[in-house]
């Protein structure tokens, strides 16, 4: 790290691959509007390089770092410090850089859930979750919605290793809340959720089917697919012209980044210079 304290102070993502991260947009925009002498860059690396660019952060004047695929896990034993959230998730997704000394935290599940209350008015309490997927997203996901305290969360994915594991961690941290690991799409029982969130990749690709393929939602649903890009899945089509409100995670993308920029800045993000960054960067 330079001991001159005007040298540009650099932020970025971590991941494989990288090219087509909307952050850079976000985060650039951010350091523009507030006057702070920085850039967020991509960083891609290959497996046998993580180490070696965690222990340079210092050298290379990086003050944080994004962390995204395939990372999020393989990043946690070189941190110094994580979070409780971190911890209760198992994963990190933001890197704090004091010097060599490196915090990891996890701004996904938060950021999920700011956009939910705050942009989308959904209060999580008392409500009937389903999610579609029991990965990394998922994981972030039901822990954020589990403190919000709804009625219960069911969850289904094709892999039952993982989806037993998640059910069993969501129990032993939060009591008083039903979870389910349903067998199937159908034994999410759609009929009677208030929220369904689609934490799978299956709707990026064009050809991808509709992860409930023709089951029928409930009338006052609130539809959420974690996927941006397209920016109106299958899944959100088919629930729109059902009548159920729907969202993409674009806001999610938002707030874990303004959460994100604030524990590295201090200083208030400004969320809506981030917002129309992104709105910008995604139609391009
Ligand atoms: P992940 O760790 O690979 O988890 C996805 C899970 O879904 C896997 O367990 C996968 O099983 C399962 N799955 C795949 N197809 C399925 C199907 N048809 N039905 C049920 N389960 C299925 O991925 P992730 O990191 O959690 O990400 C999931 C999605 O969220 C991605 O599209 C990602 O881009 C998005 N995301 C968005 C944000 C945001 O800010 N908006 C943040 C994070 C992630 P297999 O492993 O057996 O395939």
């Amino acid at each position: 790290m330079t001991d001159n304290p005007s040298a540009k102070k650099i932020y970025g993502l971590i991941g494989y691959p990288v090219k087509h991260s909307l952050s850079p947009a976000m985060h650039n925009a951010a350091f523009q509007a507030l006057n702070i002498n920085a850039e967020y860059k991509l960083f891609e690396l290959k497996p046998e390089e993580l180490e070696g660019f965690l222990s340079g952060v210092k050298k290379n004047n990086i003050f944080g770092l994004n962390v995204t695929v395939p990372y999020k896990e393989k990043v946690m034993p070189f941190l110094d410090n994580l979070s409780e959230e971190a911890k209760l998730i198992g994963a990190v997704n933001t890197i704090k850089c004091s010097g060599e000394k490196l915090e990891g935290f996890n701004t996904d599940g938060a950021g999920f859930l700011e956009h939910l209350i705050q942009d989308l008015k959904f209060d999580p309490a008392g409500k009937d979750i389903a999610i579609i997927g029991a990965g990394g997203a998922a994981r972030a996901v039901s822990v954020s919605l589990s403190k919000k305290g709804p009625k219960g969360i069911a969850i289904y994915d094709i892999d039952k290793s993982k989806l037993s594991a998640l059910i069993s961690h969501l129990q032993e941290n939060f009591k008083g809340i039903d979870f389910i690991a349903a067998p199937s799409v159908a034994q999410l029982n759609l009929k009677n959720v208030d929220l369904l969130v689609n934490a799978t990749p299956i709707g990026m690709k064009e050809s991808d089917p509709c992860p409930i393929e023709d089951i029928p939602l409930s009338g006052g649903l609130l539809v959420y697919d974690l996927i941006y890009n397209p920016q109106e899945t299958k899944l959100l089509k088919i629930a729109r012209a059902g009548g159920s409100c729907v969202a993409n995670g674009l806001g999610m993308l938002l707030y874990q980044g303004v959460e994100s920029f604030e524990f590295w800045t201090g200083q208030k993000a400004p969320v809506e210079v981030m917002r129309q960054a992104l709105s910008e960067a995604i139609n391009k």
